[in-house]
């Protein structure tokens, strides 16, 4: 890492997949600025299956490290709710039972299962959460080297579907239309819970923070070292590399309390006879999603990128573009898997590129 000198770039590299984030100028631990606020960087620690990373700036290194704690405390608490790994998380619970009976949910569990609702219904399907059979099918065929057949798909098909996933606002239970259904949160639970890092950090006193999990990073308050914006830089998907040192990225947006989240099928996904299968499934077609390598989604909340940079990547450019448009203060830079070097932005992101 460039430790010692010039540390005037905090860059973060976002993928949509594991393990790269890589804080360019951090070199480790902490650095403390000799004058203004203090700057305090987690490094890497794994959390959700993934690494997460973490930047405080506050008035003294007391507050900056108690925020970034309570930070990790609320990546840690939504994982322990809403993993589907887990066997003793909420969801899994949900999972095993919500057939047989409605379900009493926790309040963040409620709230991230009627955002996926919203979503699903604002992407005519594309977002949607119920399509954990699907995803079983497809790593099992990974696995085992063989795709699906017609069959297998339809009878996974037949347990998804948002609208068998049925809400009870007034006692917050959850119940299941069909038996065999799973719920999957792999496309919004990140953004969720660094939502609710970021909400711990201000409530610590933090000046300014930054949250990376994985792909979803949402950045908040004052910057490192006097400067208007944190940099974010986008990975380039052709270029991907587990070592941050040589990270190489094809954008960098200059952000101000703003959440980016980047999904594709560059770093995750399945080969079954050489044909490349992402781990993002469309529900209605029952069939891994298609079309684009990355798609970065720029929003005020982390929730929100999260599941819109998933939503577009089974939409496709086309409907991609559509549905960012009718979202304020929301935009989107995509990938299509075919050519690599088209990279196609909605107008806003250019007030993110501009020099600054
Ligand atoms: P990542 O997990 O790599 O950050 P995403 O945020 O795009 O990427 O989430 C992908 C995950 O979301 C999948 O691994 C799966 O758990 C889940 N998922 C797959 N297809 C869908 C879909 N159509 N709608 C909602 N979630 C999905
Ligand atoms: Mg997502």
């Amino acid at each position: 890492m460039n430790s010692g000198n010039k540390p005037n770039v905090t860059q973060i590299v976002a993928v949509g997949g594991i393990v790269i984030i890589g804080v360019l100028f951090f070199a480790v631990g902490k650095y403390l600025s000799g004058r203004g606020p203090v700057v305090i960087d987690s490094g890497f620690r794994p959390v959700m299956g993934t690494f997460a990373h973490i930047i405080a700036v506050a008035a003294d290194s007391n507050t900056a490290q108690k925020s970034i704690e309570a930070a990790f405390d609320q990546l840690v608490a939504v994982d322990n709710l809403m993993s589907d790994y887990k066997p003793d998380s909420q969801l899994s619970l949900v999972n095993r039972e919500a057939f047989k009976n409605p379900v009493k949910i926790s309040k963040p569990l409620f709230e991230v299962l009627s955002r996926s609702i919203e979503f699903s219904k604002k992407t005519d399907g594309a977002f949607d959460v119920t399509v954990g059979p699907l995803v079983d099918l497809f790593h099992t065929a990974g696995e085992k080297g063989i795709a699906p057949t017609e069959d297998e798909i339809a009878q996974a098909k037949a347990k998804t579907g948002f609208e068998k996933l049925i809400l009870d606002e007034e006692n917050k239970t959850v119940k299941f239309a069909v038996d065999g259904m799973r719920l999957d949160l792999g496309g919004i639970a990140k953004g969720y819970s660094v939502d609710k890092a970021i909400e711990a950090m201000k409530k610590c006193g933090a000046l300014g923070g930054l949250v990376a999990a994985a792909g979803d990073i949402r950045v908040s308050g004052t910057p490192p070292k006097g400067k208007s914006f944190w940099l974010v830089g986008l990975q380039d998907p052709d270029k991907v590399s587990n070592s941050t040192d040589t990270a190489e990225t094809f954008l960098t947006l200059h952000l101000k309390d703003m959440a980016v989240s980047t999904s594709g099928d560059y770093r995750r996904f399945t080969t079954i006879d050489g044909k490349k299968y992402s781990h993002i499934i469309d529900a209605k077609t029952g069939t891994s999603s298609k079309g684009l390598t990355s798609v970065t989604v720029i929003a005020p909340s982390s929730i929100d990128a999260d599941a819109l940079a998933t939503s577009i990547s089974v939409m496709g450019v086309e409907k991609g573009l559509e549905l960012i448009k009718t979202i304020p203060q929301t935009d989107a830079i995509l990938i299509p898997s075919q050519n690599h070097r088209e990279i196609i932005k909605t107008e806003g992101v250019e007030k993110y590129t501009d020099n600054k």
